[in-house]
């Protein structure tokens, strides 16, 4: 649920995600906010009251575009995402929870933000990308289909890709070399080119627990916690 659905559906229907529509893996709707308004001017925003900058989304279109996309998906269990700087922080744990959903509804602020009273009758989550702030909640939904449609089955070609890499375990994933064996005088680690399977998987972990001990030292205490469990 946006106001500006062409720029949601432009930038999701490319490439990975734009291919797992096409091959109906998943599917992607945009419903514009502005269509529901009982304006006649086709007004979607207004004052605050109490006054303060900027204006704010009513609940009206909201709640009437809320009704068109319940009617759409029919009896579906779904959740209703928010997206605001004031939400949890998303991570691929809440990527991997949400994937397992059949329906996820995401409701994109704009200028100040929303009219409360909608958010209290329709929200049912509330995720950040991020402690900054937007300009409107389109790029952060987008982040978080993103995120969340390449855990869905099918989504991606090659099922593995997903599971090994970083996060994975709260560890970062190991570096990789492709084609020619020396470029720039820069060398491919000698075990990647032995064949040697166990000597491969040894080494990669080590460099994930390398990496993340310099890279992310709060990623890797987590490690080392779920570890001990
Ligand atoms: N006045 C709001 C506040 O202080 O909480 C911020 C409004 S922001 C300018 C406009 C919209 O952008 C929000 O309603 C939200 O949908 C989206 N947004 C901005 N920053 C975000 C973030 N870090 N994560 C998720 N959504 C964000």
């Amino acid at each position: 649920m946006t106001l500006f659905p062409e720029m949601v559906l432009q930038g999701l229907n490319t490439s990975i995600i734009g291919r797992a529509v096409e091959n109906n893996a998943i599917q992607i709707a945009a419903w514009n906010i502005r269509d529901y308004t009982n304006s006649k001017h086709k007004k979607v925003d207004d004052y605050p009251y109490g006054g303060g900058a900027g204006m704010l989304m009513q609940a009206q279109p909201v709640y009437d575009a809320f009704q068109a996309v319940k009617a759409s998906i029919g009896n579906k269990k779904t959740r209703v995402i928010y997206l605001t700087p004031q939400g949890k922080l998303f991570h691929q744990d809440a990527a991997r929870s949400l994937a397992q959903e059949e329906a996820l509804v995401f409701l994109c602020g704009h200028y100040e933000g929303i009219d409360e009273r909608v958010l209290e009758e329709i929200v049912t989550d509330e995720y950040s990308i991020g402690d900054y702030v937007l300009t409107g909640g389109e790029l952060p939904a987008m982040v978080m289909i993103d995120a969340i449609s390449r855990l869905v089955p099918g989504v991606l070609n090659n099922e593995d890709s997903a599971s090994y890499e970083s996060l994975h375990n709260n560890l970062l994933e190991y570096p990789q070399y492709s084609r020619p064996e020396v470029w720039e005088g820069k060398h491919v680690p000698e075990v990647l080119l032995s064949g040697h399977h166990a000597n491969i998987t040894k080494w990669r972990l080590e460099q994930s627990l390398k990496r993340t001990k310099e890279k992310r030292p709060d990623l890797y205490e987590k490690y080392l916690d779920q570890k001990q469990k």
